[in-house]
């Protein structure tokens, strides 16, 4: 559900941009077809202010939204790459082998485990 968050957060940004550009757009014909239709400039003005302040400022604020989107999904990224390069980096357990005959043994054994040699 919280998968790639980011990814979810930039989709809702663009998604809220053009709701918001829209909404805007629509309130503000409807408000300016009012005042044309009562005969009233400033509703018409304010339905004009609306139609494109609205939308700008939808805009503008979407930005915000998408960066910090943009920011998880970076920083998502970025410790991904860093579990990645970690456990690369990781030192393969060293492994103790017995010298007389191969066998693999437990760090703080003395003899080995298999043929009993002694072990340095
Ligand atoms: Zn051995």
């Amino acid at each position: 559900m919280y998968n790639n968050i980011g990814k979810k957060i930039k989709g809702l940004a663009v998604f809220f941009a053009w709701l918001g550009m829209i909404g805007s757009i629509i309130y503000g014909i409807i408000m300016l077809m009012q005042g044309v239709n009562y005969g009233s400039d400033a509703m018409s003005g304010l339905g004009l202010l609306l139609m494109v302040a609205g939308s700008v400022i939808s805009w503008l604020s979407s930005w915000v939204l998408y960066g910090f989107g943009e920011l998880i999904e970076n920083t998502a990224k970025i410790a991904a790459q860093r579990q990645t390069v970690s456990d690369a980096a990781a030192p393969a357990a060293l492994k103790l082998l017995c010298a007389n005959c191969g066998a693999e043994l437990p760090d703080d054994t003395a003899f080995c485990i298999s043929c009993g040699q002694r072990v340095e």
